[in-house]
């Protein structure tokens, strides 16, 4: 069977586009302005793919929108405008009610204005189309990685794929990391931060939604570059690294958190930011120009690991 990218690739990529940036980064980009572009992008969530039939509906409306918000951030840019399209087996009105306050407690956490969508019946599914602004000269592509580039990510991996398995009873999870997996899975928290100021700090950028591993790879298969991880490295709680090593972290997906490329000369220009905007921001490995992604261990030991990430059709 063909798998997601292959699908779209195969069917719906044809040539390029008119536009600045059409198929293959975060969100396609065109002309707002002389110094800016419109990034433009969309994410859908469905009943029993993306979330449990028992999510809280006031997260599922955050969450709904941070997937989307999370696209805008990957590109360099900045958040706007959002139209929602909401498909519901009933009219629940207690329901629609809680999902409207989480979606609009995203809204205003970021910056975005609901400016339009459609409303429909059939099985539950949320799909977010959402604009943001990128400067020109901030914008990060996921095609602009370098040789000698340092990896960062934002936040933590691996919890919300934790919170996931302790919903479907996988895992036993200790007391002190149930609230906080869950959290993670059901209301992801992209950084909120000036992306224009991070962004002139770095080379490209994705966001990680199916998997450290399978969203890097965009980023080498497309700048044409290589990657070392440094697997000790990796911002996950230390219970996860004991009990379930590295697995979590690089292929549990879900996490909402951006992957960036930046040079070695601005490392501590991105402590001093994630210093002074109170973000946790991690060197997880370098960019090399052979075009393999190894898996190191302090010791020298590489790790080979097969469960690339989520794939829709596998
Ligand atoms: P992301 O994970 O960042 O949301 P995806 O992996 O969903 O991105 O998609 C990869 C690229 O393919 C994006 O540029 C997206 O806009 C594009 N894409 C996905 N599905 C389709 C489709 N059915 N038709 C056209 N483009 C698509
Ligand atoms: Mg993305």
């Amino acid at each position: 069977m063909l798998k997601e990218f292959e699908i779209i690739k195969k069917n719906f990529q044809k040539g390029s586009a008119s536009i600045f940036l059409g198929i293959g980064d975060d969100a396609a980009l065109f002309e707002k302005n002389k110094d800016s572009y419109w990034a433009i992008s969309q994410d859908t969530l469905n009943i029993d793919t993306h979330f449990l039939s028992n999510t809280n509906p006031e997260n599922l409306g955050w969450k709904s929108l941070a997937v989307n918000v999370s696209d805008i951030l990957a590109m360099g840019g900045h958040p706007k405008y959002a139209l929602l399209s909401l498909s519901m087996p009933s009219a629940n009105e207690l329901w629609v009610k809680k999902f409207s306050r989480g979606f609009f407690k995203c809204a205003k956490n970021y910056g975005v204005e609901l400016i339009g969508g459609d409303t429909t019946h059939g099985s539950l599914s949320i799909s977010i189309c959402i604009l943001g602004e990128v400067l020109k000269s901030n914008v990060l592509l996921r095609a602009n990685a370098k040789v000698g580039d340092d990896i960062w990510v934002t936040g933590e991996l691996g919890l919300a794929a934790l919170g996931l398995k302790y919903k479907k009873r996988k895992f036993d999870v200790p007391k002190a990391l149930i609230n906080k997996a869950i959290i993670s899975l059901e209301k992801p928290q992209p950084i909120k931060v000036d992306m224009q100021k991070l962004a002139k700090l770095s080379n490209s950028a994705i966001d990680l939604s199916d998997g450290l591993i399978s969203d890097l790879e965009h980023i080498l298969s497309q700048s044409k570059v290589g990657a070392n991880i440094f697997l000790e490295s990796l911002p996950t709680p230390v219970w996860i690294k004991e009990k379930k090593g590295f697995s979590l972290a690089l292929s549990g997906g879900d996490d909402y958190q951006l992957l960036l490329t930046a040079p070695e000369g601005n490392r501590q220009k991105l402590i001093q930011f994630s210093t002074k905007n109170q973000i946790k921001l991690t060197r997880i490995g370098s960019i090399t120009a052979n075009k393999n992604m190894a898996l190191m261990k302090a010791n020298g030991q590489l790790l080979t690991f097969k469960e690339k990430g989520f794939e829709h059709f596998a």
